[in-house]
C-alpha cells in the first residue's frame, strides 16, 4: 500500500493506493482525475516541465515555458538539456513552440505568455 496526494488540482486529496490481484483500488479521491493519477504513479509517473528560455528584442528578457503535457519522469533532465541554448526572439505568443518533441517524448516546449517587441 502506497500513500499519496493527488496533484491535479489546489484540493490535494490524500489517496493511498494498494496493488489488487485485478490492478490498483484507489481511496480517498474525489473525483476520477485522483484515480488515473495514482495509478500512473504506480505504473509510469509523469509530470509537466517548466523552465523559461532568453528572449532576444522584447519587452522581456526570458519567457517561461513549460511541456504542453506531462512527460515521462525518467525524461526531465533530458528534456531540460533540450531547452540549453535555445533563445527566442520576439514576439513570442503564448503557446508558441520553443522545442519540439523534447527529449524524444512527442511533447513540445511551449512559451506560457506573450512577450512582446520592443
Ligand atoms: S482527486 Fe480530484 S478533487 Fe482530489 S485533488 Fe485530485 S483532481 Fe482534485
Amino acid at each position: 500500500m502506497r500513500e499519496m496526494i493527488c496533484i491535479c488540482c489546489p484540493m490535494g486529496c490524500r489517496m493511498t493506493v494498494e496493488k489488487t490481484a485485478d490492478g490498483y483500488l484507489v481511496t480517498g479521491n474525489t473525483c476520477p482525475r485522483g484515480k488515473a493519477y495514482a495509478i500512473d504513479e504506480m505504473t509510469a509517473p509523469k509530470r509537466m516541465v517548466t523552465s523559461s528560455v532568453p528572449v532576444d528584442g522584447g519587452n522581456f528578457k526570458m519567457v517561461s515555458v513549460k511541456t504542453a503535457v506531462s512527460i515521462p519522469k525518467e525524461l526531465i533532465f533530458k528534456a531540460l538539456d533540450s531547452l540549453k541554448g535555445v533563445r527566442m526572439t520576439a514576439p513570442v505568443k503564448e503557446g508558441d513552440v520553443v522545442v519540439k518533441n523534447t527529449a524524444g517524448s512527442g511533447v513540445d516546449f511551449i512559451a506560457t505568455r506573450n512577450v512582446d517587441k520592443c
